[in-house]
């Protein structure tokens, strides 16, 4: 077998033009950068109480691939999450659960409700189910269906990342958030 180098006929010598010699810039805005770095490594936290967990599933796996979004990395510590995802019923003795799980995300943080029964109680029109988690937290997307499919999910995903993208850094100590917050109790 022969070892001849082959050499590159492309010359790596060239002299850059003139206006754009040294290490290069680009102008952008902080808000820009960070809403773009957030957007696309959003760690959600499923929290998942019945079949519109399995859609959820069925969107992390290979088919559809929630990874292609920067948010295969699923939390199940409050702390380590930045998207709090509310598939299925939540009956009312669950609801003080998912509050404290709110609580306990760091800010900045999103929520997004996939399904009929999260966003509103659903078919289970009862004394027992939660009719809605906004009763009790923020709700940032609603995902309709019963159950959405992954397609959904992705659209759900979708509108989040532009809501990351383009919130102003300071919107959390904006006295309009305060008072949502004050809204459901919480400081
Ligand atoms: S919306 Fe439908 S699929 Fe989702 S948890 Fe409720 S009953 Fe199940």
């Amino acid at each position: 077998m022969s070892t001849k180098t082959v050499k590159s006929k492309i010359d790596l010598t060239a002299a850059a033009p003139p206006g754009i010699e040294g290490p290069g810039f680009f102008a952008t805005r902080i808000d820009k950068v960070v809403g773009m770095a957030r957007a696309n490594s959003l760690w959600p936290l499923p929290f998942a109480t019945s079949c519109c967990g399995i859609e959820f599933m069925a969107t992390m796996a290979s088919t559809y691939d929630l990874g292609r979004f920067g948010s295969e990395r699923l939390s199940f510590s409050p702390r380590q999450a930045d998207l709090l995802m509310v598939m299925g019923t939540i009956s009312k003795k669950m609801a003080p659960v998912l509050k404290q799980v709110y609580e306990q995300m760091a800010e900045p943080r999103w929520v997004l409700s996939m399904g009929a029964c999260a966003s509103s109680g659903g078919i289970f029109d009862t004394y027992s189910v939660l009719q809605g988690i906004d009763r009790i937290i923020p709700v940032d997307i609603y995902i309709p269906g019963c159950p959405p499919r992954p397609e959904q999910v992705l659209d759900g995903i979708m509108g989040i990342q532009k809501l990351v993208e383009n919130e102003s850094i300071r919107r959390r100590d904006s006295q309009e958030y305060k008072d949502l917050l004050a809204k459901y109790g919480m400081e």
